[in-house]
């Protein structure tokens, strides 16, 4: 069984670095509970432009390296690694791969290098690999694994609140201990 899952905001909380250096860069306060809109210029009093600055900057200097898992991740994905075979598929840029392949070295996650992808598309290679479940923050996201019957776990974020939760297509998780209560009875269906 595939499982995919996203990175930022599912297993690398960014938006802690995302609010800091957007306070520091342009004197921006951002509350986590105000984020409302996926993309951060939608939720706040910065620009397009000084966003994509902002992740140009990211992908090539070591904060990506610095952030630690969010509580429970690498646990749960290295406790379920013989039972499932996990994909990691982020939308961050290409130009930051070289920065998450060596934050994934020293995470003290099991994965393999083969299956961590950078694309935007995330849905249709999900599903051109055979992925049954993916687990991400953006609505959109989540919206079009659903075309394809991948079923999601949405990782609940201040940004996608207005998704419903249908419990079969789509399920909302608060914490990796519920995403392990899902494999748990993922395994339990097989
Ligand atoms: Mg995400």
């Amino acid at each position: 069984m595939k499982i995919g899952v996203d990175l930022d905001n599912v297993v690398v909380p960014l938006y802690e670095e995302m609010i800091r250096l957007v306070k520091e860069k342009y004197g921006i306060e951002c509350k986590k509970e105000d984020w409302k809109k996926y993309r951060m210029c939608d939720s706040f009093g910065i620009t397009e432009e000084q966003l994509e600055q902002l992740y140009k900057e990211m992908c090539l200097d070591d904060t990506l390296l610095k952030i630690k898992p969010i509580k429970g991740a690498v646990e749960t994905i290295n406790k379920y690694s013989n039972d499932f075979e996990f994909y990691f598929i982020t939308a961050r840029y290409e130009l930051a791969k070289k920065k998450t392949l060596e934050w994934f070295r020293n995470s003290g996650l099991i994965y393999k290098e083969e299956n961590i992808f950078f694309d935007s598309e995330k849905a249709g290679l999900a599903n051109k690999f055979g992925i049954k479940y993916f687990i991400d923050d953006n609505i959109d996201v989540v919206l079009n694994m659903a075309k394809y019957g991948i079923v999601c776990l949405l990782y609940n974020q201040p940004w996608n609140k207005e998704l419903l939760e249908d419990g079969v297509m789509i399920k909302r998780v608060y914490s990796w201990k519920d995403i392990d209560e899902n494999f748990k009875n993922i395994l339990n269906k097989k």
